[in-house]
């Protein structure tokens, strides 16, 4: 109701905007700062003791049912095993991550020098002005990218990277019911015609429907009195639908949920167990996004767009120039986005690996924790303390890490693909039968380390984040 004035909350969608486009340096110290003082107010909402108590609580928890702490009572289930496997990985990544974090840091003063700011690197400078190196060095313009990827070449290009893998076939069916008109039915069958599935795709937004992007079953597989109940699966999405005249044009975002999606799709199709508690994305937390992350490095490699990101109306073949630009794009900000993230993980783990109760007010354990590990000031955790839902009330306590172990083991995997070629058929098919037709039968360890011949290792995680040629 201000003329000529803007309203900007602390939501996400309303602060990072303005953090990365606001001139002003001022303002974005002022919105910054009650950003990342979110329930540290010292008013009715403040989180603090609140932290206090439930990490306190869920470390007795634990010790009553027998265990250490929190994050071994919730890690015993996960791949991962225990803290210290977990800390394991943390560390090894966290070096190369801080190396290019500061040298990201470094070209980031370098510009404020330019623009005649003495002061050190703040955390609201971050964003800010990595958007102008961004603009200044890969000029990426989606409106340049999105002929390239058109909903339904997008759809094409997954189907055939899928056919060439796992000899799967996906035909439309119009004459089975579902719950909107918008929403797509595919059979999914075996190269011998043999039935496999189906597959049900809700791409639009309308007002009824959650935000996000998401895969889910109807019916889960199972086996009943020795035969085979086909799994029934849907994926959802959030794409901007066609206007008049044009099809549906993804970005290259977009692109990467939906072939995530559709991997952990596959997981749900593929499954071939017994029991349906065990059946298809029945794994553990730290081992799910394996089958959904692998199938987002097809989308992006330069053979497999070549197949599928054609102009939609003139059919022309995405230009190589455009392909590098992507690929480069790709590793920009890595250091300082890794590093954020790892910084959160830490947080997780310290919290759910007291032994006892905690005794200390967490502004200072926040603190001394970010000390441990060398935190640059200009840098803070992705979630602090007051606000970190993630591990306080999203089910993910001591599981924050998930995310990177899975990006370990996601590289890993599609490494040993590249090590012969994209669509090997002998790997393929080691995939398939050790990773997605097992759903939660077998230790997820056991697994990978069956598929791969060994366990994971994070080179080509580091590779693909361009965290590796800084040692
Ligand atoms: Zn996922």
């Amino acid at each position: 109701g201000k003329d000529g004035k803007w309203l900007f909350t602390l939501h996400n969608a309303s602060v990072m905007p303005f953090l990365q486009y606001a001139d002003n340096r001022e303002l974005r110290k002022k919105i910054w700062m009650a950003y990342q003082n979110r329930g540290n107010n010292g008013n009715k909402i403040d989180n603090r003791t609140n932290v206090v108590h439930m990490a306190s609580l869920r470390s007795e928890k634990a010790r009553l049912l027998g265990y250490a702490s929190h994050a071994h009572y919730v890690l015993e289930e996960r791949m991962a095993k225990t803290p210290e496997n977990v800390y394991n990985l943390l560390d090894q990544l966290w070096k190369p991550a801080l190396e290019k974090a500061k040298a990201e840091e470094a070209d980031i003063k370098k510009m404020m020098v330019a623009d005649g700011i003495k002061d050190e690197v703040q955390p609201y400078d971050w964003r800010y002005y990595t958007e102008k190196i961004r603009k200044e060095r890969y000029s990426l313009d989606e409106q340049e990218i999105k002929p390239y990827f058109s909903l339904e070449n997008v759809r094409n290009g997954i189907f055939e990277v899928t056919k060439n893998l796992y000899g799967l076939q996906f035909k439309e069916l119009k004459d089975v019911p579902k719950y909107h008109e918008d929403v797509t039915v595919w059979e999914v069958s075996e190269k011998d015609g043999r039935h496999v599935g189906l597959l049900y795709m809700d791409f639009f937004p309308r007002a009824s429907k959650r935000g996000g992007a998401w895969m889910t079953s109807y019916r889960k597989e199972k086996m009943t009195e020795g035969k085979r109940v086909a799994p029934i699966i849907s994926i959802v999405c959030n794409f901007s639908k066609p206007t008049a005249g044009n099809p549906a044009l993804l970005t290259f975002d977009e692109t990467t949920t939906f072939f995530h999606e559709f991997g952990h799709a596959l997981h749900g199709l593929l499954s071939n167990v017994t029991y349906e508690s065990l059946s298809g994305t029945s794994v553990p937390t730290d081992f799910v996004e394996l089958p959904s992350q692998i199938m987002e490095n097809w989308a992006a490699e330069p053979e497999v767009l070549k197949m599928y990101a054609k102009h939609y109306k003139t059919g022309e073949v995405i230009p190589d120039a455009l392909i590098q630009k992507l690929q480069e794009s790709a590793t920009f900000d890595q250091g300082f986005a890794t590093v954020e993230y790892l910084a959160a993980s830490y947080l997780d783990l310290n919290y759910h690996s007291l032994t006892g109760a905690l005794t200390q007010n967490i502004v200072p354990f926040e603190e001394a924790a970010m000390k441990k590990i060398g935190l640059p000031s200009s840098i803070i955790p992705r979630y602090r303390s007051t606000y970190y839902t993630h591990i306080f009330s999203g089910g993910y306590s001591a599981g924050y890490y998930s995310y990177i172990w899975s990006g370990v083991l996601d590289t890993d995997a599609f490494d040993a693909f590249k090590q012969k070629s994209l669509f090997d058929a002998a790997t393929a098919k080691s995939f398939r039968i050790n990773i997605l037709e097992k759903g939660g039968t077998a230790d997820a360890d056991v697994m990978y380390r069956t598929f791969r011949g060994a366990g994971p290792s994070i080179q080509p995680l580091l590779r693909k984040r361009g965290l590796e040629a800084i040692k």
